[in-house]
């Protein structure tokens, strides 16, 4: 058997080695700290986490909770530690962040089958099976080289996303499907406001409490991306020549132009999510929601990922990865983490269980293997496969990228708990199907 490398010993890279090394193939594991730091780690510790110590909830009524789960059927290091390691957090499993770290740590290092090596990596190894999952945070040397293979056009060093809600939340009767002057196919979502409506908003957003950027991400001013809260604070006029400007965009449900419009653009193919044109923002989670929810159409608005503007290494997965998280042009070489798209600690580790197992059988000469779209660790891998190219941001956990179920559940907690449902089914019989935990 060959063995594999594995770059970076984050969330993701840590999982990887251990999905690997537990199929019995022989891992090197590299990682630049202590000897390099990257600007949010503390630490010499595997699987740090950079900022809250909470993986998010813990229940099945929500994805990243029904993520959790299918991971610990699939034997994951990453929420095993988690689990042994919870300190009390409501619904939410929030962790001891030395305990976890430290256990990851130590059974990495003692595995027989993995070799810690720390050092930075500066050149993609030419051969053998590789996985990288060097994060967000990448060090320079290693960004220029991913930047370099995969074309300067697919690699971002920041992200400005804008939010996106589910399209199921949305009401109907307020917007209308509409695209500028009718030009081609309707593609935009309007939700139209009065002068009254447009002020109301105007002056809830230039007031919204924005969050704090980190000394690291100042830069991404100098980028050129404005957050809608610094544009609209131009003035009025700016937003209503800006994203929000209404020409060619009559409402048939009253014959007339509304005095400002706010857009959504379809933002997955099976069409369950939508994002906010234009509202790349920087402002807290909990005004974001409130500010939304003055959007006419958007008042009970399920939002499925807040707007961030983050120092972020990202690539353009669905130009060039694959669902087994191969790269397309180069199937040896495989990505993993936040670095593909997926956002969150959780997610970053469950892209490195996927990329992880997928590397292992390649070493054993098998090929690599699908996750059900209908699981939300499949999902995800989905997503980030087959979202736009053109408006690819990164993505959270959850319910909205699972396809639909086949009768419509109007109650909102028993659609959730039927997809939830689903996807441990589908997991479950997806494990068995392909032995994957008699390894
Ligand atoms: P990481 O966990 O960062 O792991 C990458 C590893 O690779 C690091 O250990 C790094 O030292 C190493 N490395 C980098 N370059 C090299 C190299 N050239 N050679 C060798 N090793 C290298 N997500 C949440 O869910 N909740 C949060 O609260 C949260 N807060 C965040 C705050 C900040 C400031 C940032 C940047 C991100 C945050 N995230 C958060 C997003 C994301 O979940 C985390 O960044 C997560 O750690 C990503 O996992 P990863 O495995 O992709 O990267």
């Amino acid at each position: 058997t060959q063995r594999v490398t594995v770059i970076g010993a984050g969330l993701a890279g840590s999982e990887a080695a251990w999905q690997i090394a537990s199929r019995g193939i022989p891992v090197t594991l590299y990682e630049m700290r202590p000897v390099v730091k990257t600007p949010a780690h503390h630490t010499d510790k595997f699987a740090e986490l950079v900022c809250s110590n909470s993986l998010r909830a813990n229940t099945l009524t929500n994805a990243v909770g029904v993520l959790k789960e299918e991971m610990r059927m699939l034997n994951s290091l990453v929420i095993g530690s988690a689990d042994r390691n919870a300190v009390p957090a409501g619904g939410a499993l929030a962790v001891d962040r030395d305990g976890f770290s430290g256990e990851i740590t130590e059974t990495l290092h003692q595995h027989p089958l993995i070799e810690v090596v720390n050092e930075e990596i500066q050149h993609i190894p030419e051969e053998g099976i590789v996985v990288i999952a060097t994060g967000p945070l990448t060090s320079p040397a290693l960004s220029a080289q991913i930047r370099e293979l995969m074309g300067e056009d697919y690699f971002y060093f920041y992200d400005a996303a804008a939010p996106i809600v589910e399209k199921d939340s949305i009401d109907m009767s307020k917007v209308y499907l509409a695209s500028r002057y009718d030009k081609g196919e309707a593609a935009y979502l309007n939700c139209p406001m009065t002068e009254e409506e447009f002020d109301a908003f105007y002056d809830a957003l230039v007031n919204a409490e924005v969050a704090q950027l980190k000394e690291f991400e100042k830069e991404i001013y100098f980028e050129g991306c404005m957050p809608i809260e610094v544009m609209m604070k131009r003035g009025k006029q700016t937003a209503l020549f800006g994203p929000m400007k209404p020409v060619g965009l009559v409402n048939p449900h009253t014959g007339k132009l509304p005095y400002a419009v706010v857009q959504l653009r379809q933002d997955n193919a099976a069409g369950t999510l939508y994002n906010l044109v234009g509202f790349q923002t920087h402002l807290k989670w909990g005004e974001q929601k409130r500010i939304i929810s003055m959007i006419p159409g958007l008042e009970n608005a399920e939002i499925v990922r807040y707007g961030v503007m983050h120092r972020n290494t990202f690539v353009n997965s669905p130009k060039l990865l694959q669902q087994t998280y191969q790269v397309k042009t180069r199937p040896n070489l495989y990505l993993a983490g936040q670095m593909t798209g997926v956002e969150g600690y959780v997610e970053s580790a469950a892209s490195g269980l996927i990329a992880g197992i997928n590397a292992a059988r390649a070493a054993r000469g098998q090929e690599g293997i699908v996750f059900p779209q209908e699981s939300t660790i499949g999902s995800m891998a989905y997503y980030i496969t087959h979202a736009d190219p053109d408006n690819f941001q990164p993505m959270n956990a959850n319910f909205g990228l699972l396809p639909k179920l086949e009768t419509r559940i109007r109650n909102k907690k028993e659609k959730n708990e039927a997809l939830a449902n689903r996807a441990l089914d589908h997991i479950r019989k997806f494990i068995y199907d392909n032995q994957l935990n008699t390894l």
